[in-house]
């Protein structure tokens, strides 16, 4: 039987409590008779570790992770360290160091979620947002010179390449070409930002003449926010720079109801290394250890890994629970408006896949 090594890092805040909840699930999988093995690995990196150690993973923290099969990941984040610290020195550095360039967000809504626009039923919101998750605003390109001083500068680069647009784009295109609608809209600034956007609208011309079959469009990222409220239904895959996506990926996330429930994929789509799947949502610090964490984004999550993994019954299966767990009130935490725990939240999806 096939054996599946998925490394585990759970990290800070509720990031501890919904990691070991997605393994639960993926476990309750297996035996339920899917027809491989899960051999999970956890690594204890994150802000703990960065006080014990000085340093949020160890120096050969990739190398122990390169020969596993994907990565489930909770949150870095502790409000006693900086921001950019535990970012830069755990998530980010597994992104970079794996190449893992293609960020896949994917939103809907799911049965039993009350989402915030009225007039939008589940089947007008059904997007992946592509996000370029290797280079542009958060390329770490940049500098502070004379600080303190009143002539201080300080700049962020947003660095752009043709290798890296050009691959990003194509895996947007192939994206959308394999969803129903077959139908991309790639969010520019290029009106305001006058390089690196017009090189991003001239590859996406470009690579759109290997996919006659794909309809696209373009959209300013401002245009963006407003059509994703008032006109959801005329869009399906996005492709956006990091800073861009990161945002309209929140807006996302908040319109299909919950930051709790959406789920990313941190994708090298060459496979050269290991993916790494994780909820969107951070650490949550107010909220853990209390039981109130919502386990649907990591579990949703899971499912992205298995379809990485190329298991998609399994992934079908999976999403399948999460849905009929959404579609039960009785079953939604605190932020759903609900009172129920990530355990019985956990329990009830794990019992749908051992029937
Ligand atoms: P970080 O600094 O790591 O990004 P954060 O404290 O900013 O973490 P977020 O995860 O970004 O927290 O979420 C903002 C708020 O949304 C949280 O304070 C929490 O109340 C709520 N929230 C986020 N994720 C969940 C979840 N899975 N279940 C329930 N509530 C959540
Ligand atoms: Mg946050």
């Amino acid at each position: 039987m096939k054996r599946y090594k998925i490394a585990c890092i759970p990290g800070d805040g509720i990031g501890k409590e919904v990691v070991p909840a997605g393994q639960q699930v993926l476990q309750a999988l297996a035996e339920g008779g899917a027809g491989f093995a899960f051999e999970f690995r956890s690594f204890d990196w994150g802000g703990d570790f960065y006080r014990a150690h000085g340093r949020m993973m160890p120096e050969d923290g990739l190398e122990a992770l390169r020969p596993m099969d994907a990565i489930l990941f909770g949150s870095a984040g502790d409000p006693l360290i900086p921001d950019h610290v535990t970012l830069w020195g755990l998530r980010l550095k597994i992104c970079q160091g794996f190449d893992q360039y293609a960020n896949v967000r994917p939103t809907r809504i799911l049965p039993g979620i009350d989402a915030p626009l009225k007039r939008c039923t589940p089947a007008d919101l059904d997007w992946v947002i592509v996000r370029e998750n290797s280079e542009g605003e958060y390329a770490g390109v940049g500098g502070r010179a004379h600080q303190g001083h009143p002539i201080e500068v300080a700049t962020d680069v947003s660095m752009m390449t043709r290798a890296g647009v050009e691959r990003i784009m194509r895996f947007a295109f192939r994206l959308a070409q394999s969803r129903p609608r077959k139908l991309l809209t790639v969010v520019t600034k290029s009106n305001a930002q006058r390089h690196a956007m017009v090189m991003w609208d001239e590859i996406a011309l470009q690579v759109s003449r290997e996919f006659p079959d794909v309809r696209w469009d373009k959209e300013l990222v401002d245009a963006c926010t407003a059509r994703m409220v008032n006109r959801p239904a005329s869009l399906d895959t996005l492709v956006a720079t990091n800073l861009h996506a990161d945002i309209l990926s929140d807006l996302a996330a908040a319109l299909a109801g919950s930051l709790g429930i959406a789920p990313t994929g941190n994708i090298d789509p060459e496979r050269r290394y290991p993916s790494m799947f994780e909820p969107i949502h951070g650490s949550a610090f107010d909220i853990m250890g209390q039981g109130l964490a919502n386990p649907v984004g990591t579990f949703w999550s899971c499912v992205m890994l298995l379809e990485h993994l190329g298991e998609a019954e399994a992934a079908s299966r999976l999403m399948a629970a999460i849905e009929s767990v959404t579609a039960d009130p009785a079953l939604h935490t605190r932020d759903l408006g609900g009172r129920a725990t990530t355990a019985q939240v956990t329990e009830a999806v794990c019992a749908r896949l051992r029937r």
